[in-house]
């Protein structure tokens, strides 16, 4: 059989190592994964009874419009409801959005590191991904050099704000600047990727979802599995033009998102006390960071996520490996072209400690 020699070279998504896994690997009874930017306070009370009441469901098919979730992220995140849609994870809509919008041969446009699901799902669909370089100081990319990179072949623009894994983001200004300049044309969509928007903390970030409704062209992906608590259950939400949401509703599977996940995620984005303890839990462990790795001298970016990225000054493989051996499950970033950092998640307060003394230990030995 012939293969094409795009999926024969795709290099598949390297997840976070599982807990379970690193226990018999590693003979560990205690394990502490900071490597896959999940919520630590582990998922939301309200959330865990709306699911066991749908639970009594499960035997009938979920509700394949999402019409309950579309009222309630309408309501929540003022938008209308023929403006949104949902997928399995926002991966599946990042992989949908390419398969509509992108013919084989031609090119997305992304940052150098974003978050590598683009090139991922691009790769699968033959699709070629070009990348703005960033600066190797302050891990941003500038505007200037992203409106140049772009050319007609790229027929979408994915822009993660903040960015996974630098925690880095475009401020007001400078977005503004990228809507002013894609917003509306009809050759090129342009997609905010807010996964963690609900962390983002510098006076100077704003959502993309302010200037949804002005720009036909331009779409905006949330996910649950971020501060909602929700990795496990699969289920993120796009907010786009009428046109955009009806194509991907076109080509989507009917049942892409169960009912246990829409049933959470409609309690998720009411439980407010649960989001506001998470953001808090998550300012605290990135100052708590910050200060134990000034102290020891290691250079670190300040993270508009939940995760900071932090600089070994060295390979970081064995560092890694040293921290697995203590339990500490870390990410490295050798695949975004960061061989000596890493991504280290917030945890909750004991697991920041025991990871903050671990690693300062490891790279002072
Ligand atoms: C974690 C993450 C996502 C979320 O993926 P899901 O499929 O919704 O779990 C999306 N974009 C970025 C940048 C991320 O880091």
């Amino acid at each position: 059989m012939e293969i094409s020699p795009e999926i024969l070279n795709l290099k598949p998504y390297v997840p976070g190592k599982p807990i379970e896994e690193t226990k018999r690997e590693y003979g560990l009874s205690e394990v502490y994964k900071l490597a896959s930017n999940e919520n630590a306070n582990g998922p939301s009370k309200k959330v865990l009874e709306a699911i066991v009441k749908a639970s009594a469901e499960i035997h009938r098919y979920p509700d394949p419009g999402f019409y309950e979730l579309r009222k309630k992220f309408a309501e929540v995140f003022y938008s209308k409801e023929s403006q949104i849609t949902f997928g399995n994870g926002s991966n599946e809509l990042i992989d949908l959005l390419i398969r509509i919008f992108c013919a084989p041969g031609s090119s997305i446009l992304t940052l150098e590191a974003a978050f590598v699901a683009y090139k991922i799902c691009a790769q699968a669909a033959r699709v070629k991904t070009d990348f703005v370089p960033l600066d190797r100081q302050s891990l941003k990319v500038s505007v200037e050099e992203l409106l140049l990179a772009w050319k007609p072949e790229h027929k979408i623009v994915f822009i993660p704000n903040p960015n996974n894994p630098t925690g880095t983001y475009f401020d007001q200004k400078e977005m503004e600047k990228i809507i002013h300049f894609f917003g509306n044309r009809d050759d090129v969509l342009l997609v905010f990727d807010e996964a963690y928007v609900e962390y983002a903390r510098s006076p100077q970030y704003v959502s993309a979802l302010k200037y949804r409704e002005q720009y036909k062209n331009l779409v905006v992906l949330r996910t649950l599995s971020k501060a909602y608590g929700l990795a496990g259950l699969r289920i993120g939400s796009v907010f786009a033009d009428e046109e955009v949401i009806e194509l991907i509703d076109r080509i989507r599977n009917p049942f892409n998102v169960n009912s246990l996940a829409q049933a959470a995620a409609l309690a998720a984005v009411d439980d407010k006390e649960y989001i506001e303890s998470s953001v808090k839990n998550n300012s605290e462990g990135l100052e708590f960071f910050y200060n134990e790795f000034t102290k020891a001298g290691i250079s670190y970016w300040e993270s508009q996520a939940n995760f900071v990225l932090f600089d070994c000054q060295k390979d970081a493989g064995p560092v890694i490996e040293a921290l697995l051996q203590r339990g500490v499950i870390v990410r490295p970033v050798g695949n975004y072209g960061f061989p000596n950092f890493i991504r280290l998640s917030v945890g909750t307060k004991l697991e920041n400690e025991i990871a903050a003394k671990n690693i300062i230990e490891i790279l002072k030995a």
